[in-house]
């Protein structure tokens, strides 16, 4: 009986959850996915320092997404693109300048930057 109960009651929290976060959505996401995109960007900023130094990389040399596909075991994607493909929310340059988020709906102009 008890290990029917837990699944619903989570069942429950999850659907009383959805119809909080659609009631004060447009107060409360834009922080939050503001933090997580930080968070992203920092797995990244780490991946790229990683694939420098596994590849014995120079500062100036060029570091794709694709480069650390290796090192980056979840797709990551800002919370605020609204698309499913980390190249639209994140970019790479080189292995010395932070990671950027380039989603349409974060971006430095929303504070998604890694300082
Ligand atoms: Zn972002």
């Amino acid at each position: 009986m008890r290990s029917q109960m837990v699944p619903l009651l989570c069942s429950m929290l999850v659907l009383t959850g959805c119809s909080r976060s659609n009631h004060v959505g447009a107060i409360v996401a834009a922080p939050a996915n503001k933090q997580i995109c930080i968070n992203n960007l920092r797995v990244i900023e780490k991946a790229v320092l990683r694939f420098k130094i596994e590849h014995k990389k120079l500062d100036t040399d060029p570091v794709t997404l694709q480069d650390l596909s290796l090192y980056i075991t979840n797709r990551m994607v800002c919370p605020s693109s609204g698309s499913l493909t980390m190249e639209d929310s994140y970019a790479v340059t080189d292995c010395q300048t932070l990671p950027t988020c380039i989603s349409a709906g974060g971006g430095p102009s929303h504070g998604h930057v890694l300082k």
